[in-house]
């Protein structure tokens, strides 16, 4: 595994971030001491207690299909100030419940719906908003969006009033979901900035480039 470190030099705002990947702790020790105080930001995989919830509706227990409108979405978690989700600094929102099942997915936990919230589509915007000061975009994660079509079309109408840039990820292809021709998901073809589509595939891990997670996965300006 090589090692490496990336620097993202924000002179506008005096700011520097520095990616990490595999770096022993005394090394990161030494460089916090030449830059000065440090603030850790997330990776791909914030810790659980980085989980972000705003319960606006009660969880179902019941079911995995539990009743739901286009103004609630089933929500894992909120995270913000991710630098590997989508170009520059992100809030991410990741939703739960996904029926695509790649071997080897790095977020199980995410399968279930049931796993998440059932959340108001409204707060999670406010949430989204509030942070917009210091972001470059948001990315729509999961889980599989497009499991839930009706509520991430809502979703990306509201983020779009912001002007915001939008990212998701999707395991379906772009042509897997057009040819649904389902009036929602062409709505969120038609209104985000990128789309990073297909299934995880574990033997095409290797190499798989920018923001995804193996080779076969595409990065779609739209
Ligand atoms: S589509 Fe995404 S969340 Fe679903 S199983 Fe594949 S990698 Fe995991």
């Amino acid at each position: 595994m090589s090692k490496e470190l990336v620097f993202v030099l924000e002179p506008d705002v005096g700011r520097v971030t520095v990616e990490i990947s595999q770096t022993p702790t005394s090394s990161v020790d030494d460089l916090a001491g030449d830059l000065g105080g440090r603030v850790n930001l997330n990776c791909a995989k914030p810790a659980e207690n980085k989980r972000y919830l705003p319960v606006l509706q009660t969880r179902s227990t019941k079911s995995d299909h539990p009743e739901a409108d286009d103004f609630s979405i089933w929500l894992y978690r909120i995270y913000h100030d991710s630098v590997v989700d989508g170009p520059g600094r992100r809030s991410v929102i990741q939703v739960s419940g996904c029926s695509i099942r790649c071997i080897g997915c790095h977020v199980p936990q995410t399968h279930q719906r049931a796993n998440g919230t059932l959340t108001s589509v409204h707060s999670i915007v406010d949430e989204i908003v509030a942070q917009r000061h210091i972001l470059d975009g948001v990315t729509i994660l999961g889980g599989e969006p497009f499991d839930q079509p009706g509520p991430v079309a809502e979703l990306v109408s509201r983020l779009n009033r912001h002007g915001l840039h939008i990212t998701i990820y999707s395991g379906y292809t772009v042509e897997e979901l057009i040819g649904r021709k389902d009036p929602n998901i062409d709505f969120v073809l038609t209104h985000i900035d990128l789309l990073i589509d297909g299934p995880f595939q574990l033997q095409l891990g290797q190499g798989a480039g920018e923001y995804r997670g193996s080779r076969n996965q595409k990065l779609i300006g739209l």
